[in-house]
């Protein structure tokens, strides 16, 4: 008899199999009906958008991509509301118009107020159903790459954060740096800062803002890059950012199922897992104090799950108060959902912020996002 070589190595639960038990057992009660969709979409290939660099030389780039099938699922969608998005910083007239047609875009009957978003943004993806695959990005005479692949829907926090000109704008937990990309591509920002905890991904997004960005853009007049704890951001630095994104660790839901390399789910950072709500408030939290009065705060995550999302949310929004004495108000982003409804698969209504679901024809996702505004 052949022994079964593998019986000593592999573990009796692969990680993969233990993220699928946890999400049968919460997500079949969080989604109902949902769930056998979302999950056999989870389980497929992934869609990928190709976020354009605007900074790189080939103006080519969209024009290649369009020939070969693809969109600008941001610009090329021809609804009364995208056309008044068209973005034209120069024209009041326009920017009124903008502001209107959002206005118009309208849910259930319901009026949905304006919602203003980061300009110049573009994300190139294959039509729905069709799952090309993207090929690596062509470096420019300068070394500068044409587009960065990344889920498409992880865009969607970027342009609903509105950076606009002159901002000063906090990635708290930015590494490898897709979503610190897509907000550079509105050229609009005074200045960056770019953070993330672990020094090893910290390295990875300096290669990546370095593949991307031109060296003259990437000095300490426009740009910081540290390597912090974003959950003490609070003793550090307060009232300072016209808009922070927050996109903290979670549960990854697509990863976790389908790798078992560095899967929260694997049986030594059972703690470390548990952990994540309380990290995940804190930083929003540590968020929120660094935004000033009037600032804009996005939390993002890449997880289905209600305790990370909506849980997390509620509770910073109770103890910004309680701590700190800062009223928030939540954005409400359905004229964004309204907007892209044709690209991605959006939960129904949540009582608080907006998650793209997987599903197999538009297999992006799952990105949920909240967008907070201090008041004070
Ligand atoms: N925003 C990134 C992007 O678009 O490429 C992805 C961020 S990823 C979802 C979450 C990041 O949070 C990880 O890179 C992780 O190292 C970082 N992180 C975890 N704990 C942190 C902390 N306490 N402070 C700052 N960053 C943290």
């Amino acid at each position: 008899r052949v022994k079964d070589k593998w019986a000593a190595t592999r573990p009796k639960y692969p990680p993969t199999s233990l993220a699928l038990q946890h999400f049968d057992a919460t997500y079949s009660v969080q989604l109902g009906q949902l769930w056998p969709s979302v999950r056999v979409a989870l389980l497929s290939e992934r869609k990928y958008g190709a976020l354009l660099n605007n900074f790189s030389s080939d103006d080519d780039v969209l024009a290649d991509l369009r020939a070969k099938g693809c969109s600008d699922f941001i610009n090329d969608t021809d609804t009364e509301a995208q056309l008044g998005l068209k973005q034209d910083s120069e024209s009041v007239v326009q920017e009124e118009s903008k502001e209107d047609a959002v206005k118009k875009s309208d849910v259930d009957g319901q009026q949905l107020s304006p919602l203003k978003l980061s300009p110049n943004i573009k994300c190139a993806v294959f039509p729905r159903g069709d799952i090309t695959q993207f090929k690596p990005a062509r470096p420019d005479m300068y070394r500068l790459l044409g587009y960065y692949l990344l889920d498409a829907a992880s865009v969607l926090p970027c342009l609903a954060l509105n950076v606009q000109e002159g901002h000063y704008v906090l990635d708290l937990c930015a590494a490898p740096g897709g979503k610190a990309l897509a907000i550079l591509q509105a050229q609009a920002i005074r200045f960056l800062c770019v953070n993330d905890t672990s020094a090893s991904r910290t390295t990875r997004l300096r290669q990546v803002l370095h593949s991307y960005v031109p060296k003259e853009f990437l000095n300490e007049k426009n740009l910081r890059i540290t390597s912090f704890d974003g959950t003490k951001w609070g003793e550090i630095e307060t009232n300072t950012f016209d808009r922070v994104l927050v996109d903290v660790p979670c549960t990854t839901d697509r990863h976790s199922l389908t790798e078992d390399d560095n899967n929260i789910f694997n049986k030594t950072r059972t703690g470390e897992r548990r952990r994540l709500p309380q990290v995940q408030l804190e930083l929003l939290l540590a968020g929120i104090q660094a935004a000033c009065p009037g600032g804009e705060i996005m939390y993002s995550t890449c997880t289905l799950s209600q305790i990370q999302n909506l849980r997390v949310v509620e509770q910073a929004i109770h103890l910004a108060k309680e701590k700190h004495n800062i009223t928030l108000e939540v954005v409400d982003l359905r004229p964004l959902t309204h907007m892209f409804r044709k690209t991605f698969h959006f939960a129904p209504t949540l009582h608080l912020g907006e998650m793209v679901i997987p599903h197999l024809a538009a297999n992006f996702g799952p990105i949920y996002m909240c967008k907070l505004r201090r008041l004070t």
